[in-house]
């Protein structure tokens, strides 16, 4: 402990047995020190983490602002697409973010043979964008059904849930084509709601930020950072509100 710092400025306030009291804090602290310095560690790594997320979300924020605008007067799909083989088999799998009219889906979706095909062989892997003006359609509602949905004539299984700009489905039709499995699952929410989503962890940090700033500066100023009491004379406890201002 720096001795000009903490004991030297109690005693000068007037409080000698200060100075005993922050000699044994700093026996305990060094008895602790090896405990805090890792939760002090691992709290700093999880701001950094939580950082790195809003500012991710943030930019997933703009990314819908973006499409909502766009999407006024088109309906575009964003995929990724993927064709492998698998005994024989081609495979294909998409991932696809899908917006028009003022809401936005996310999806997956696979075709898998139930027989190996001649041309099998073809394997690719890419990202297509498809854009079609004047499309008013909401996204993904072409789903042929509502509400839990099994016809095991048609081999299709399902449920497609909707709700005010909200879906949900799932659907697994066993045969499409007379020979492939088709796997959909799809979650769609209005704009606005995946705005709300993508806003508030940077929202929630840019709060914490500003009350640690503030913070920080009323402990510069020597000043309470709990009511703003002068604490020059008391540093060990604000004699306003009771409060016992963290060792800096
Ligand atoms: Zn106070």
């Amino acid at each position: 402990m720096d001795p000009e710092l903490g004991p030297a400025r109690g005693i000068r306030a007037g409080l000698p047995g200060r100075a005993v009291a922050a000699r044994r804090s700093a026996g305990a602290a060094a008895a602790g020190v090896v405990g805090s310095g890792a939760v002090r560690f691992l709290s700093r790594c999880l701001r950094v983490l939580l950082d790195v997320a809003a500012v991710a979300s943030l930019l997933l924020a703009v990314g819908v602002g973006v499409l909502w605008v766009r999407g006024r007067d088109s309906c575009e799909v964003i995929r990724h697409v993927r064709w492998w083989e698998e005994g024989g088999r081609g495979v294909l799998r998409w991932y696809a973010v899908e917006s028009s009219a003022g809401g936005v889906a996310i999806y997956r979706a696979s075709l898998t043979p139930v027989a190996p095909r001649p041309d099998g062989r073809l394997v690719s892997e890419g990202w297509r964008v498809n854009r079609v003006v004047g499309l008013k359609e909401y996204p993904v509602l072409h789903l042929p059904y509502k509400g839990v949905h099994d016809d095991p004539a048609a081999g299709l299984r399902g449920y497609n849930g909707r709700w005010r700009g909200f879906q949900f489905a799932r659907s697994v039709a066993s045969s499409v084509g007379g020979y492939t499995r088709e796997e959909r699952t799809h979650l769609t929410m209005p704009c606005w709601a995946w705005l709300v989503a993508f806003t508030a962890l940077p929202a929630a940090r840019a709060v914490a930020f500003a009350r640690r700033r503030r913070r920080e500066r009323s402990a510069r100023a020597g000043l309470c950072p709990a009511c703003g009491y002068d604490l020059r004379a008391t540093p060990a406890r604000c004699p306003e509100c009771g409060r016992q201002p963290a060792k800096t």
